[in-house]
């Protein structure tokens, strides 16, 4: 069978995890990346094979610097049967009409809003809303943290009302222009945060209430749950819940912060020292007054990779089952 066909517009912290695992697929291949500048990780695409495409205004500055370019932006959509556009927040929508003029389906990124695509995904949790569909949006990296362990809880005991802290990362750590680097930022002031109102674009029924704060690290966010369940339960059937889910791992021994974590994805010998799953610590699951808590943290540059996978797979229809998909990604991928 044909490998589907996948581009990447944008090829930064997430573009280029995606293209490493979309490469892993045994029905999907990388067909071209776009890069804006002649940077070292544009060098890096030439190395590992990638076709080099940029804005046609910028053919010469790469070609200056020596890379090969093999077309415009538009070019590279036309080839493709799906883009994946990575481009940061909010540059993403201009995009559409390029990719409604090429024919071509598109995936954007949490960055953009919902109704840029009208399909916002989230693998577990409504893998089956974007079959076929021509346009989808992978949540971001919080709310597909939450997604992950909000769906199950709700299929499995009834969600009646999650409120969550999110503790996040101030900037990725390659950046060197956000901050802060000494307070901590109640951020957005104004409450609840965005990001309940962005799980209910996954899970529309859900009662769930955020607040946001951002913290001078790079590493991970962290989440603090405090979840109302329907049916009554103990602090162990959460833990088996959560043991079946494949996108959640246990940290514990000895693990007691976000930085043993990353250094557990390094000797993992993980690709960048990536942690795909969220990290949940089975020590903090607690039942207390009947009511559930729990802490999970965020690898935000990756926990977004094998949802854009999988959102590959179901917009292509090359599976139609939401369980397969994501059992057919996490084997490639080694999660
Ligand atoms: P990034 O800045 O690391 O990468 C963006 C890339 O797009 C860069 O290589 C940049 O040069 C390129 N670019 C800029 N303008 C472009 C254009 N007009 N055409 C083509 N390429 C262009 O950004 P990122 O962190 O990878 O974020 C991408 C998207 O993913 C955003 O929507 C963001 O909100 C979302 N997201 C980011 C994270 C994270 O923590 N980094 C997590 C989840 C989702």
């Amino acid at each position: 069978m044909a490998k589907i066909k996948v581009a990447i517009n944008g090829y930064g912290t997430i573009g280029k995890r995606v293209a490493d695992a979309v490469m892993l697929q045994e029905d999907m291949e990388i067909i071209g990346i776009s890069k804006t500048r002649p940077n070292f990780e544009t060098q890096m695409a030439v190395e590992k094979g990638f076709d080099v495409y940029t804005p046609a205004e910028k053919v010469s500055d790469m070609e200056k610097a020596g890379i090969e370019v093999s077309g415009n932006i538009e070019d590279m959509a036309a080839n493709a049967d799906v883009v994946v556009d990575c481009t940061p927040g909010g540059v993403g929508e201009n995009n559409k009409a390029l990719y409604e003029k090429t024919g071509t389906k598109a995936i954007w990124q949490g960055g953009e809003d919902h109704e840029l695509a009208g399909c916002s995904f989230n693998a577990i949790s409504n893998y089956s809303e974007a079959l076929g569909k021509d346009f989808v949006r992978v949540v971001s990296c919080n709310t597909t943290g939450l997604c992950r362990v909000l769906t199950p809880l709700d299929r499995n005991f009834g969600v009646k009302k999650a409120r969550v802290t999110l503790m996040r990362r101030a900037a990725d750590p390659n950046d060197i222009k956000k901050g802060p680097i000494n307070a901590i930022v109640p951020n957005p002031i104004k409450l609840p945060s965005h990001h309940g109102p962005d799980v209910k674009t996954v899970i529309p029924h859900l009662d769930v209430a955020t607040t946001a704060v951002k913290l001078p690290t790079t590493l991970m966010h962290l989440h603090t749950l405090n979840i109302e369940l329907e049916k009554e339960c103990s602090a162990e059937d959460v833990k088996e819940l959560f043991e079946q889910q494949s996108r959640v791992r246990f940290v514990g021994q000895g693990i007691t912060s976000t930085a043993e974590i990353m250094e557990l994805g390094k000797d993992l010998g993980r690709p960048r020292g990536d942690m795909w799953e969220n990290c949940v610590w089975d020590e903090s699951i607690t039942m207390y007054e009947g009511e559930l808590y729990f802490f999970q943290a965020i690898h935000q540059e990756s926990d977004v990779i094998p949802e854009n996978v999988d959102a590959i797979r179901a917009m292509t229809e090359l599976e139609s089952d939401p369980l397969k998909s994501i059992a057919i990604t996490n084997k490639n991928m080694g999660i």
